[in-house]
């Protein structure tokens, strides 16, 4: 099967800006989608190649080699070997550039995002919320979605909304910073449509390829702490209240009462401890630690499948 021309633009495009597409390359895509694509700026035809690369091995000490007009014919010529020269065709001497924000609008109108995806940083942008209410972003190369501070600008795009990233593929090192941050990765590959026009991203797939990332994780035995998507620095007895509040959720009480708390703490009252718990969280975070009165009980004010206690 021969790649869509949208997967090819994209592809080029993961090379970082500018991306070329060569007359050749492009001879199997004309028609009126290439055509489209022209009229909207997605690529924008360049001048016609007036150097060409010099042959393998060659000992011409040329970076390129010059094209002339030969007898009508285009002919990049070797300055030491006649039989090196190569005679180009039409489509070898076009070339179209591809404008990295009229490609990112295309797939973002292609999907139904309305109006103009915004751009987080160069090569990143933020294409709107997704029906389950999360952003979505896109990056056109790994370079731009690994830039540094880039899981702090989306963040701050995102407001408060859970984070979903389209980028080419990363390796797994690479993944877990944006694991760790509680921000889901999908690769371009893996969510655009099949059709050979199509630009649309298949929102189905981002749903089902949306593993739920819980806003807290809580490990164990290593006693750390990840709120989102970032790691707390909770003492140890503020540690252990917090797994059991966590706990609870889920149980057919759901909460906990002081004297509960207190078993677990030896001669501290629960007050103290779950205070103590409060300020080892950020200010928009206490509200996660809740208390209800008469009578008192304590619990997290998160579902089951917002946190995830593991071993
Ligand atoms: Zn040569």
């Amino acid at each position: 099967m021969t790649e869509t021309l949208p997967r090819l633009l994209l592809r080029l495009s993961e090379a970082g800006d500018p991306a070329i597409l060569w007359g050749r390359q492009a001879s199997s895509h004309a028609g009126r989608d290439f055509e489209r694509l022209l009229d909207h700026g997605v690529l924008v035809e360049q001048a016609p190649a007036t150097e060409w690369d010099v042959c393998p091995a060659c000992d011409c000490g040329l970076d390129a080699r010059p094209v002339q007009q030969v007898k009508g014919q285009y002919i990049a010529v070797c300055p030491t070997d006649r039989r090196s020269d190569v005679v180009l065709g039409d489509d070898d001497l076009r070339s179209f550039r591809i404008h990295p924000s009229a490609l990112v609008r295309e797939i973002a109108m292609a999907s139904g995002f309305g109006g103009t995806p915004a751009p987080v940083a160069a090569g990143v942008w933020h294409l709107g919320e997704t029906s389950d209410q999360r952003a979505l972003f896109l990056a056109l190369s790994r370079d731009a979605v690994l830039q540094p501070g880039m899981i702090g600008l989306m963040r701050s795009a995102a407001r408060s909304s859970p984070i979903i990233v389209i980028a080419p593929a990363m390796a797994a090192d690479e993944l877990a910073r944006f694991v760790e941050a509680a921000i889901s990765v999908m690769s371009i590959d893996g969510c655009l449509g099949r059709n050979a026009t199509g630009f649309a991203i298949d929102l189905s797939k981002l749903e089902s390829a949306a593993t739920f990332e819980p806003r807290l994780v809580i490990f164990r035995q290593s006693q750390r702490v990840i709120l989102d998507g970032i790691e707390m620095h909770i003492p140890q007895q503020p540690f252990k209240l917090l797994v059991i509040l966590a706990e609870a959720v889920g149980t057919r009480k759901g909460h906990l009462t002081p004297q509960e708390i207190e078993a677990e703490n030896s001669g501290r009252s629960a007050g103290d401890l779950i205070r103590d718990l409060r300020n080892a969280l950020h200010d928009d975070q206490k509200t996660l630690i809740r208390t209800r009165q008469s009578p008192t009980r304590y619990f997290l004010g998160l579902a089951a499948g917002e946190f995830d206690l593991r071993p």
